[in-house]
């Protein structure tokens, strides 16, 4: 299935950073029912492995085959995103939320 995952598409003329079920395609906008999946039982240190995201929604994170994946919940991925990425603080992750909100007032 193409277009799933973490992509982006248009919304009234805005380009929109969008999660897509891995499982059924549908657009995922609550990110409390959302898993991160990974189809690697374990890895070595500094290997690297594709993120997939499934909804919680349709169950498509209990199917075959994400059922039997390593997962982790998508608020713990993208907070560890966050913090991976460089931000490390929460008055950091306070700055940038409201940059992100002043630019899309724009
Ligand atoms: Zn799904």
């Amino acid at each position: 299935m193409d277009n799933v995952g973490f992509i982006l598409r248009q919304v009234d003329h805005l380009t929109a950073p969008t999660i897509v079920c891995e499982g059924c395609g549908e657009i995922i906008n609550d990110y409390q029912l959302a898993w991160v999946v990974w189809s690697k039982e374990e890895l070595k240190d500094g290997e690297r492995t594709k993120a997939l995201v499934v909804c919680k929604k349709n169950r498509c994170n209990s199917k075959q085959p994400y059922r039997d994946f390593p997962s982790m919940e998508m608020r713990d991925y993208l907070i560890n995103l966050c913090r991976n990425a460089g931000v490390k603080t929460e008055q950091q992750f306070r700055e940038a939320f409201e940059f992100t909100q002043l630019a899309d007032n724009i």
